[in-house]
């Protein structure tokens, strides 16, 4: 079956008074963008609090859905096609003949919802619903009419033109990225950060990302890897800017002064510094990392709070009461996951302790950081002067 529209709900975006044409915008424009990988060109338009996209004469469906199930803020997505107005017996006829094309042989109950976007249209909603179930009735003997529970409800809205829909493809939720400031992630190649990516993402905020590279002792295959996993992030939130930072040179002199079974706390402070560098260079609101209590050594409540006293800005950990698995069915639902869990190695792995600390103690790791005094500041400085920005996703 041809359609020729897609009206887009939203939910959310039912938001109060003045915010929701920001909202709207921010929707059109995300639709747009997310439509523009799709061949054809596609019209979105905002008509009397309703999206429609209205597509061209020839388009792949499917790839257009799936498009549009990556915008944040969408709650369905409904196809629809549209017939000219030529009075409500030919209306009544066309019902008939989207409900042979879409139905054949329908024998469930249903229900037809009319909605007059057309005030002038001369025959109230009510009866137009009546007359296009009794012609349904008609065609479908099998078929009866529910107006309380249907199992298939035909909705109506007259126009300019009218236009006819019964599918409801659950969109992701969420809402218009864009809409809600902006954040820095620290991706790295694991399972955690790109699903917290697209957590904090999906509430609107747009993000972009830094990762900790240490050369020789991490590949260009282990930075590539983090390249793909922000690509397929982009594909929801828009073109990210990812920065690469050389930290080989600050982890082998943490290495070389601090306790080893410090190394992850001290290292992870760092990144966190950089990170929020970066941050508040480009505007960022706050810190996004994939962490989750007690996961690993480093993300006991104690090393949590270890890392959080060198930033300034709030770090956002949108995954941290999730199980292992619950985070891993995520990465599979965005399509993470595969890319994830390929081999190459991770900065944090090669310089990890036997038996890291799992309560650090501030006092500890502050006079710990103390050794770094001679040459930090100056490696700090170099780390941040090379920092390499890909843009990944335009
Ligand atoms: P992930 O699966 O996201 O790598 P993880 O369970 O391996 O997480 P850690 O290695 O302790 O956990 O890292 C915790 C968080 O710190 C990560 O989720 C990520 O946000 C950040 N992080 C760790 N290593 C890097 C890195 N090399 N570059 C950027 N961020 C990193
Ligand atoms: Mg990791």
């Amino acid at each position: 079956m041809l359609f020729h529209a897609f009206l887009i709900k939203y939910a959310e975006i039912a938001i109060k008074g003045k915010n929701r044409y920001l909202f709207e915008d921010a929707l059109v424009k995300q639709i747009g963008l997310a439509l523009s990988s799709v061949e054809g060109e596609f019209s979105v338009v905002k008509e009397r609090g309703r999206i429609y996209v209205y597509c061209p004469e020839e388009y792949d469906f499917d790839e257009t859905v799936e498009a549009l199930k990556r915008v944040f803020g969408i709650v369905a997505i409904c196809p629809v096609v549209i017939y000219e107005d030529r009075g409500l017996e030919q209306t009544a006829r066309d019902v008939v003949e989207y409900m042979k094309a879409r139905y054949p042989d329908y024998r469930g109950t249903f229900k037809v919802y009319t909605r007059r976007a057309r005030k002038t249209y001369p025959v109230p909603s009510m009866e137009v619903s009546a007359e296009l179930g009794g012609s349904i009735l008609d065609a479908f003997p099998g078929a009866s009419v529910d107006v309380h529970e249907p199992e298939l409800t035909i909705s109506v809205e007259i126009r300019d033109r009218i236009y006819v829909y019964s599918d409801t493809i659950p969109g992701p939720g969420g809402m218009p990225v864009g809409t809600n400031g902006r954040a820095m992630l620290l991706l790295s190649g694991g399972i955690d950060s790109p699903v917290a990516g697209y957590m904090i993402a999906k509430r609107g905020v747009k993000i972009e990302a830094v990762y900790f590279h240490a050369p020789p002792y991490t590949s260009e295959r282990a930075k590539q890897k983090v390249v793909d996993l922000a690509a397929i992030i982009a594909r929801y939130c828009g073109p990210i800017r990812l920065h690469v930072v050389n930290f080989t040179d600050i982890q082998l002199y943490i290495y070389d002064q601090c306790p080893h079974e410090e190394l992850t706390i001290i290292m992870r402070r760092y990144m966190m510094r950089i990170a929020e560098h970066f941050a508040v260079k480009d505007g960022c609101l706050g810190l996004v990392t994939g962490e989750s209590i007690g996961q690993v050594a480093s993300q006991t409540l104690q090393s949590l709070a270890a890392t959080n006293e060198v930033c300034g800005l709030p770090v956002y950990r949108p995954v941290i009461g999730f199980d292992k698995q619950e985070i891993v069915e995520r990465a599979h639902r965005i399509g993470t996951f595969d890319t994830s869990v390929l081999p190459y190695e991770d900065c944090c792995t090669i310089f990890v302790a036997k038996h890291p600390v799992t309560k650090p103690n501030l006092k500890v790791i502050r006079r710990s950081e103390e050794k770094l005094a001679e040459k930090i500041d100056q490696l700090m400085e170099e780390a941040l002067k090379t920092t390499e920005v890909i843009v990944v996703g335009e």
